[in-house]
């Protein structure tokens, strides 16, 4: 062979590309002739550009499948979206023809506004859907309650609003933290996040239904029942989540977190029952004191316990 095979796989890509000199070409093709290795080079290299092609086809075919769809969704969205407009086209020219202005109208299309924002914005949203939507049910739903309250002349709107919003809280907010854009804030953190949302949420609600019923009335004995409550929660959570044991003492330091939160509950309820019992409220005379702190002994048995398998375990290896 006149020239070694170095120099030709340098100019192999050339080749392939088809930009080199007449010379060259030449060249090339003789050396591939007599060398079955050079030839499996210019092979492999044709190879890689199939499978590139096959890639790219794959990617055009993928996005146009991609664009079909949302556009199908938009339209599909849109009809959607004049069938919901038909009824409140509708009761608009009722009520203004029945009544002395509008009144009941608001709460249909708060109503339909509420059906929409469940299957027209999934539909017609093209990014963030699951958030969006949840988003808009929520608001749509606070609209609604807002639109009643006005409408019968009630004070309750602050209660139930802050009470739906508590609910929704519980089913949103584990799905929100693993979604964009609000996993990029949480990160690391989607358990507290979730934590810090229920907490905030629960606060809400207590403090509007206080309002409501009086703050005198309500607090004492709300905040005696909440807060160890609330405490007990984020205990556990912490154990579970953030303590390095096995499972076993896991288990058992929760049952203590709550034996003993629940023996304050006991307490503070106790405490805030008596100060009341001037304005009528029945005070028990019996205590689960004892209970919750044998229950705590309980816990802290079954850790103890799993700490010292654990430690006879991790000993043996
Ligand atoms: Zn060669």
């Amino acid at each position: 062979m006149k020239y070694n095979c170095d120099l030709i796989s340098d100019l192999l890509p050339l080749y392939k590309d088809d930009i080199c000199s007449e010379t060259t070409k030449k060249i090339v093709e003789e050396h591939i002739a007599e060398c079955p290795d050079c030839k499996k080079i210019l092979n492999s290299l044709n190879d890689v550009t199939i499978d590139e092609k096959i890639v790219k086809e794959k990617e055009q075919v993928i996005d146009s499948q991609a664009k079909f769809f949302k556009r199908k969704s938009a339209l599909a969205g849109s009809i959607i979206a004049l069938i919901f407009a038909i009824p409140i086209l509708v009761c608009l020219i009722v009520n203004l023809a029945t009544g002395a202005g509008l009144t009941w109208f608001f709460i249909v299309l708060a109503g339909i506004l509420v059906a929409a924002s469940l299957i027209v914005v999934p539909l017609m949203v093209p990014e963030n859907k699951m958030i969006t939507t949840m988003g808009s049910f929520t608001a749509s739903v606070m609209l609604l309650l807002g639109i009643i309250c006005i409408y019968s002349h009630g004070n309750w709107f602050p209660v139930a609003a802050s009470a739906t919003l508590f609910g929704l809280t519980l089913c949103f907010a584990p799905f929100i933290v693993y979604r964009r854009p609000v996993n990029a804030y949480v990160k690391n953190f989607k358990g507290l996040a979730i934590m810090c949302a229920y907490t905030a949420a629960f606060v809400l609600m207590m403090l509007c239904i206080g309002l409501l019923v009086g703050m005198k009335e309500f607090f004492p004995m709300a905040f005696a029942v909440a807060m160890p409550l609330v405490a007990m929660c984020w205990a556990v959570f912490a154990i579970v989540r953030y303590l390095r044991f096995n499972a076993a003492v896991k288990t058992g330091l929760s049952i203590t977190a709550i034996g003993i939160l629940s023996g304050i509950l006991d307490l503070l309820a106790n405490t805030a029952a008596v100060s009341e019992s001037a304005t009528g409220v029945v005070v028990s005379s019996y205590s689960s004191l004892p209970i919750m702190l044998s229950i705590g002994g309980v816990g802290i048995l079954i850790a103890g316990i799993g700490f010292l398998v654990g430690k006879f375990k991790g000993g043996k290896k």
